[in-house]
């Protein structure tokens, strides 16, 4: 579908993008005083969840309508634009009636084209900025679907949130970036400002710096962070969120390209970075095997089973060449492969 569409959100020069509030609004005080330090660290939009989608019952669902007035204080009183979640109607018409700037669409509510479908036509007719996270699944026909369903109901100014993908059994990130699907929605619409929330993607405070600026190196617009102004007590969230002076010094070593063009990455960075994500797999892959082959060492161990059982062995390499083979990769490869990774088992299985 050809789109027209606008900017967001109106870009500083020189200046990423850079959305910022915790996750939850939980009192009055706690949104003002993260504003007000926000204020001071420069930032083109205050967040806050007024509605939380939790995935289980009995945690904090957000403090509702009251939350909203405490976002139109910031707005008034700090000068700040506003942004905050919509699933629903309700949710749309309370934002509206309370002059919030932005709003955003959760992963949870972009996956179900209902969701998005009651939200458009809530929105009809008003001229708003909407930003819509990716689907919770790595979908990218879902993900266009919901700017679609947006850009249809009259909205011109969308962009789009990079929050990562489940994935089973997912460790090093909360959320998977799979990079190459907002690579790819970015090359079809290069005129969809993105921004990345590292704080939904790492789910953790060490590797938040990290995930930004490789968003920044991939020619994303900007960063969509959780801040807090007691990080350890938030209401939700608390592993990932840090504090406005800690998001300061990430804001300030963020490393901006000198062009600071909007243009897609280039053909060469995103294989890099496939391969990459691939290694990345590959590696813990291997380390899973690694672990499985020490709980064989162990049941061998109180079995008096010997390590070394050549006829398992034989088996697996000629499985490996067999598979291999049908994958265009020489048997010769796939013997040195297996070997190497047979040899690290052993390693690993001796010594226990
Ligand atoms: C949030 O931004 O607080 C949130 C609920 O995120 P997501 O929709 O990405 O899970
Ligand atoms: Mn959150």
């Amino acid at each position: 579908m050809e789109m027209n569409l606008k900017p967001a959100i109106e870009r500083r020069a020189g200046h990423p993008i850079v959305i910022a509030g915790p996750c939850s609004a939980e009192t009055e005080a706690q949104v003002m005083a993260t504003a007000k330090e926000l204020k001071e660290v420069g930032i083109d939009a205050f967040r806050a969840g007024i509605w939380k989608p939790r995935t289980r019952p009995g945690s904090f669902e957000g403090v509702g309508v009251e939350g909203l007035t405490w976002l139109k204080n910031v707005k008034n009183e700090l000068g700040l634009k506003v942004t905050t979640e919509v699933a629903n109607t309700q949710h749309v018409f309370e934002a509206l009636k309370h002059d919030i700037d932005i709003l955003w669409l959760g992963a949870r509510t972009t996956v179900n084209p209902f969701s998005v479908q009651e939200v458009a036509d809530a929105i009809r007719g008003v001229d708003i900025p909407v930003l819509i996270k990716n689907p919770i699944n790595p979908d990218l026909a879902l993900w266009k679907g919901a700017i679609e369903r947006i850009y249809k109901a009259g909205v011109t100014r969308i962009g789009v949130i990079h929050r990562g993908f489940a994935f089973h059994g997912a460790k090093d990130y909360r959320n998977v970036p799979h990079w190459q699907i907002p690579i790819d929605l970015k090359r079809e619409f290069p005129d969809l400002q993105i921004v990345c929330d590292n704080s939904h993607i790492c789910g953790r405070r060490d590797t938040l710096f990290d995930v930004a600026q490789k968003a920044l190196d991939l020619n994303f617009d900007g960063v969509m962070s959780e801040i807090h102004i007691d990080p350890d007590n938030a209401w939700s969230d608390a592993a990932q969120q840090v504090t406005p002076t800690r998001f300061q010094e990430m804001v300030n070593d963020f490393k901006i390209k000198a062009t600071g063009s909007t243009a897609s990455a280039s053909d060469l960075e995103s294989f890099r970075t496939q391969i990459d994500e691939i290694d990345e797999q590959l590696i813990n892959l291997v380390a899973e095997r690694m672990k499985l082959a020490e709980k064989i060492g162990a049941y061998k161990k109180s079995n008096n089973i010997s390590i070394l059982q050549s006829t398992r062995w034989e088996e697996i390499l000629q499985n490996g060449i067999a598979k291999g083979g049908k994958k265009n990769l020489s048997p010769k490869f796939m013997e040195r492969f297996y070997k190497s990774i047979h040899d690290e088992s052993i390693d690993h299985q001796s010594k226990l």
